[in-house]
């Protein structure tokens, strides 16, 4: 306690000058300029078996995965790599980069969309899925490759790539639909693209006057973190209010490298998040996931979601069961900081987008009291008010502008009176049907009123 006071109250640097992760053997006559810079680790990324061979004692299904015909593509930048225990295999950082048989297997639920993007798309890498917000992907390629990626459909082909004409599309759409508010740039990484077309799509997005926030969804700063340079920084910094959400799923992940990126994205003023996937043998555990939050916030990035693993082809040996984020969060809130603690959601095959989910605190109800449960098992009574006025609508004015826009309302448009159910495709039909058949056997009206 005494001693992490003084090292952070002291102006003589906080920290020793930040370390560098040790380098395994092969690249240890590597001159350091080289190895951090960013464009030599990209050139010199793993993705052959006798590359990884020369860095991790690969066991026989992990060969067997490097080399299967038509898997998902593999590349891990030189820095990642280092990161992994070259004798442990069931080190978390390799399993999230190195293929192993088990990826070849199927599994019944798997789709090859399993969020309904393709659905959700007006044009090529646009995906408009909520009301108020879009997801932007404007690269294929990222610095190395998740084996569980959710988007693998589209993500590792270095021959399918966005197009000009493809941004302009998008940047058009957007452009065109002033319910877009909030515009999500992801991929693939976009902090792979070249900088200054990045720059130019910030530029020109900025420039629509109904798109308040910019987001970018990267895992850069994890597997490339040379990238995160002050040149980059600074251009970023140019199309504030820019926010950011950094892919980690491990506090092995948080290095003096990543330390020092997320710093500068940090003083840039970019509010830094992280999305995790909980994912089998690599931090289906609280205790894992609370070190990675732990180590999250003391790099000021806030755990904003965790993903259920999605029913994609070859993710299937990394899915656990929903209980298992339900557990994790009960293991996190009320034990932490409450800014430590993530969402958990499952993105919802066919398109139904994030569903949030968590344990119950709310025990039981009656119309003046609600009984709640804490973290610690303490179950304690509200007591509801007697002479709550309700809300006046019609005399709030973000009520009547929100009531203008019109638009989708879901289940908050039912609460707020716009309707009174919302009916399953076929459900009219069905019902129809079954009420004709029982009203004919047993005669009592006439058949076939639409309402009858
Ligand atoms: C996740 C996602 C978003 C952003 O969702 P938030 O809950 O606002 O972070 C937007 N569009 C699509 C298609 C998404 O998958």
């Amino acid at each position: 306690m005494e001693r992490s006071i003084d090292s952070e109250q002291t102006d003589l640097p906080a920290e020793d000058p930040p370390q560098c992760t040790p380098r395994p053997a092969i690249w240890a006559d590597v001159p350091d300029e080289k190895w951090n810079d960013w464009r030599w680790q990209l050139s010199h990324r793993l993705n052959t078996l006798e590359e990884l061979q020369q860095v991790i004692h690969l066991t026989p299904e992990e060969e067997e995965g490097v080399k299967a015909q038509h898997r998902f593509r593999l590349d891990i930048t030189p820095y990642f790599a280092g990161l992994i225990d070259p004798d442990d295999p069931t080190c978390p950082i390799r399993r999230q980069v190195i293929p192993t048989a088990r990826e070849l297997q199927g599994f019944e639920a798997a789709m090859v969309d399993p969020l309904g993007e393709e659905a959700h798309t007006p044009v090529p890498g646009l995906v408009h899925r909520y009301p108020d917000r879009v997801l932007m992907l404007v690269t294929t390629q990222c610095a190395s490759y998740c084996r569980y990626c959710t988007r693998s459909r589209i993500v590792g082909d270095p021959k399918a790539q966005f197009s000009r004409a493809d941004y302009d599309a998008q940047i058009d759409y957007i452009a065109h639909n002033p319910v877009v508010r909030d515009v999500l740039i992801s991929g693939g990484d976009p902090l792979i693209l070249p900088q200054h077309l990045l720059e130019d799509l910030l530029r020109r997005l900025r420039a629509i006057p109904h798109v308040e926030v910019l987001r970018i969804g990267t895992r850069v700063p994890v597997f490339l973190p040379q990238r995160v340079d002050e040149n980059l920084v600074s251009m970023l910094r140019r199309y504030h209010p820019l926010w950011m959400n950094i892919h980690f799923n491990h506090a092995r992940e948080i290095t003096p490298e990543v330390r020092r990126a997320c710093e500068l994205l940090a003083d840039a003023g970019i509010p830094l998040g992280c999305q995790s996937v909980l994912l089998a043998g690599i931090n289906d555990c609280p205790n894992v996931m609370k070190e990675l939050v732990h180590e999250l916030v003391k790099i000021r990035v806030r755990p904003y979601y965790i993903y259920q693993c999605d029913l994609v082809p070859g993710a299937g040996h990394f899915r656990t069961p929903v209980s298992k984020g339900i557990e994790i969060i009960e293991s996190l809130r009320g034990h932490t900081s409450g800014f430590a603690v993530p969402t958990y959601v499952v993105d919802a095959p066919g398109g139904g987008g994030k569903i949030p989910v968590m344990p119950q605190y709310v025990i039981s109800q009656s119309d003046h009291r609600v009984v709640l449960r804490n973290f610690e098992g303490f179950i304690t009574t509200y007591t509801e008010p007697t002479d709550y006025p309700g809300h006046d609508a019609s005399r709030c004015p973000a009520c009547q502008r929100r009531l203008a826009e019109g638009g989708q309302m879901g289940v908050a448009g039912l609460l707020a009176g716009q309707g009174m159910t919302i009916v399953p495709e076929g459900f009219e039909q069905a019902h129809q049907r079954l009420t004709r058949i029982r009203w004919n056997a047993i005669q009592l009206v006439p058949t076939g009123g639409e309402e009858a």
